[in-house]
């Protein structure tokens, strides 16, 4: 948090308090043009505290960007579930998978979050994920996109040491190339995740991209930091 307030104070972010969680303050970024109403890039991460790959994988890609991040709208959730990112977990202190809450008005973080991104525009929704069963990166998007941008983007970063994912199903869906791709939101959800919301509020690009949690820390980061910069690349002309 205070190398978020460091970097903010740097390119001229406003700090934003969502909520108070347990002590811990939960904060989200603006920058000086989405705040003008721009259509914005939205970044989050620590949704599901057990993921620490994705908490520093933006921050390494935004302390490495400032002209960007000056430059642009960018709206920033840098950890929305910090309870959980300190004790490693999954869900939040109240034991509750975050990410099947984002319909939830009167959930102190998702509702408050419902409320800061009402009337937002967003043109392109990043969050940012591990998965333990994961044998390489793979991303989950929702766009009506005839040609996804997710295939180029893997291709782009893909290591050696961090393969594509290659299952051709990931959680009960059909992949390809380590992408799921979806038009319509899904039927049936046992809850709201915040990709789904995003798109439901009209963004149209929404990716979830998950790093395996069980290879190196350092490449899972670098990973992030990479799927970060192409991503906000294909978004600037879009
Ligand atoms: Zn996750």
């Amino acid at each position: 948090m205070a190398r978020w307030r460091e970097l903010a104070r740097r390119v001229g972010m406003k700090v934003n308090e969502l909520c108070r969680v347990e002590g811990y303050r939960v904060i989200w970024l603006e920058t000086p043009a989405a705040r003008a109403g721009e259509r914005s890039v939205y970044l989050s991460a620590g949704v599901h505290g057990d993921e620490p790959g994705a908490t520093s994988g933006l921050l390494k890609w935004a302390e490495a960007n400032e002209a960007v991040l000056k430059a642009g709208a960018f709206l920033i959730f840098p950890c929305l579930n910090p309870v959980g990112l300190v004790a490693n977990t999954r869900v939040d202190g109240r034991g509750l998978d975050l990410n099947r809450r984002f319909h939830v008005e009167d959930d102190p973080v998702c509702g408050a979050w419902r409320k800061v991104m009402q009337g937002r525009r967003v043109k392109v929704g990043v969050c940012l994920h591990e998965d333990y069963d994961a044998q390489g990166i793979y991303v989950y998007e929702l766009s009506w996109l005839p040609k996804g941008w997710s295939g180029e983007v893997l291709r782009r970063i893909a290591t050696q040491r961090l393969p594509v994912e290659g299952r051709r199903r990931i959680e009960g869906r059909a992949a390809e190339g380590g992408v799921i791709q979806r038009r319509r939101i899904p039927e049936g959800l046992p809850g709201m995740p915040e990709a789904i919301a995003l798109y439901d509020m009209g963004c149209g690009v929404s990716l979830t991209f998950e790093t395996p949690s069980e290879f190196a820390l350092d490449y899972r980061v670098k990973a992030q930091a990479a799927f970060l910069k192409v991503v906000v690349g294909m978004a600037r002309g879009w």
